[in-house]
């Protein structure tokens, strides 16, 4: 059994590929490094059953073989980075996702999504359950990921009804873990990097906008059950633990000892003022919750970014 993973080279795919791998697949992951990196797999290099292959998926994909998954996580994931590449977010998630079920297509291939929780914008409902069509802005500057996202869907629910295409659709909520960039620019990278180099920890706005921030191997765990369920509408997958980011800075700060100040910075535009996914669904049809629990999850993450700061350090 082999499967196919876009954006193999990313923090979440990078797990996924190691998911599957223990689960005894054979894995091809495609990146083209835009945001990924091969760090990521590394330890993967000489295992039989991972190849890589550098290519961005918004062009063609021609795979020799047999497939039988093909898993779609390539997109910059990082407001700042689908800022900073805007076509290329909005390409990966509408001509990448077409280039992906197309291949599903041919090799007859079961077609997993990477959607996401910006399909709900800045949401007047929450928490959020599947069957909330969302409040996107689709010309603000996070409209080149949530309406690319929500292109993916549609064309991903398209070929299941129209091709009869084998798919699933999982909306990842806010996730954080090892192989997260240490510059990433999301909350919990700005966060850990400013209090262990000492620099002030930027909070955008009053701090009082809230997220649910779920630990990357419970996420992992809930998209492969989803995989291996007949669901093929969207699935909510995140922790409903809710935490102001005013609370989760002070949380890192309290975590790494710091004495460095919180300065408050502009919020940007279109920046959700909530953010919590209602797994009742999950819980109903994946027998799925998280179970790492946010201290727990900070620990390790904490551990990863000390090793890539010590590492850096040496090198330079
Ligand atoms: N945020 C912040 N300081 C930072 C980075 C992010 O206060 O240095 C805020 C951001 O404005 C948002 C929340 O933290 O309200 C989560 O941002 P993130 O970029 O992690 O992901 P999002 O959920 O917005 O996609």
């Amino acid at each position: 059994m082999r499967a196919v993973i876009t954006g193999g080279a990313g923090f979440l795919g990078s797990h996924l590929c190691d998911y599957f791998i223990a689960k005894g697949w054979d894995v091809l992951c495609l990146d083209n490094l835009v945001t990924g990196s091969e760090a990521n797999f590394a330890h993967l290099a000489g295992s039989p059953k991972f190849a890589f292959v550098r290519h961005d998926v918004s062009r063609h994909i021609e795979v020799p073989g047999s497939v039988e998954a093909v898993l779609h996580f390539a997109s910059p994931a990082s407001p700042p980075d689908y800022l900073k590449f805007p076509i290329q977010t909005l390409k990966v998630g509408s001509l990448g996702t077409h280039n992906a079920l197309g291949l599903a297509m041919a090799k007859k291939a079961k077609f997993l999504l990477a959607s996401t929780s910006e399909c709900y914008g800045d949401p007047d409902v929450s928490p959020q359950p599947e069957s909330y069509w969302g409040h996107v802005n689709p010309i603000g500057p996070r409209g080149v990921y949530d309406e690319a996202k929500r292109f993916a869907e549609a064309i991903t629910m398209a070929y299941h009804r129209y091709h009869g295409l084998d798919t699933r659709i999982v909306r990842i909520f806010n996730t954080y873990g090892p192989r997260m960039r240490l510059k990433d620019g999301r909350a919990l990278p700005n966060f850990l990097y400013q209090a262990l180099v000492g620099e002030p920890i930027t909070v955008y706005g009053d701090g009082k906008q809230t997220r649910s921030f779920c630990y990357v191997s419970d996420l992992i765990e809930g998209i492969y059950r989803l995989f291996e369920s007949n669901e093929h509408g969207p699935t909510n997958i995140g922790n409903p633990m809710e935490i102001t980011i005013l609370e989760f800075a002070e949380r890192v700060r309290a975590l790494v000892k710091t004495s460095a100040p919180i300065v408050f910075e502009p919020l940007p535009q279109d920046d959700p003022k909530q953010r919590c996914p209602d797994i009742t669904k999950a819980r109903r049809i994946l027998h799925w919750e998280p179970k790492v629990q946010l201290a727990e999850g900070l620990d390790r993450t904490y551990e990863f970014f000390k090793q890539q700061l010590a590492s850096k350090a040496q090198l330079s």
